[in-house]
């Protein structure tokens, strides 16, 4: 299964950021729990309340994946003790071991590159019952238009949102509600 637990959201007075939080995603297959993004700072106590809902506590995460080392989407990693950590540089799990993307880190699930917000970026694949997923990171800012206001690399984010939107049924946006790829009301505006 997966489910959007937090949707991100990033407000400012056009000079400062004044708060920002990541969406978060938990994908559950068989006995692996995947976090994708864990969320900005003052929001863990939130994030574990929607996991609870869910039937998880942060210690049976087993993997959080960080769309990119920006801080509104890693800072409550150290709360998830005993998952291992991933972004695109490789795997932590109590060494440190460098992987070259695609990676699977299941069955049906793997994390691609996809930079342009930062050279960092990556995103997860998911397959389920047929559809495919893809959570984004700020590659998708809050729906399928709007462009990150900093660190952006526009040529790099336009061929990679083009590969995705071909090959996703869902979108979860760094900043933004889940939306459908076909649904062209949910792609200009979220
Ligand atoms: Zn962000």
């Amino acid at each position: 299964m997966i489910k959007q637990i937090k949707v991100g959201f990033a407000k400012s007075d056009k000079k400062s950021w004044i708060s920002a939080c990541s969406s978060v995603t938990l994908i559950k297959e068989s006995k692996k729990i995947i976090l994708v993004d864990c969320g900005g700072r003052g929001f863990f106590d939130e994030i574990k309340k929607s996991l609870k809902k869910e039937g998880v506590s942060p210690k049976d995460v087993t993997h959080i994946v960080s769309t990119h080392s920006h801080l509104d989407h890693v800072w409550n990693g150290a709360f998830f003790e005993n998952a291992d950590f991933i972004n695109s540089g490789g795997v932590l799990k109590k060494k440190f071991y460098w992987k070259r993307l695609p990676l699977k880190i299941g069955r049906n699930v793997e994390v691609i590159s996809t930079q342009g917000h930062s050279s960092d970026s990556c995103s997860v694949v998911f397959r389920e019952k047929g559809k495919v997923y893809c959570v984004a990171g700020d590659l998708f800012y809050s729906d399928a238009k709007k462009m990150p206001s900093f660190e952006r690399n526009v040529e790099e984010i336009m061929k990679n949102r083009e590969k995705i939107l071909k090959m996703a049924d869902f979108i979860v946006p760094g900043h933004g509600k889940i939306f459908e790829v076909n649904d062209e009301e949910s792609k200009v505006n979220l």
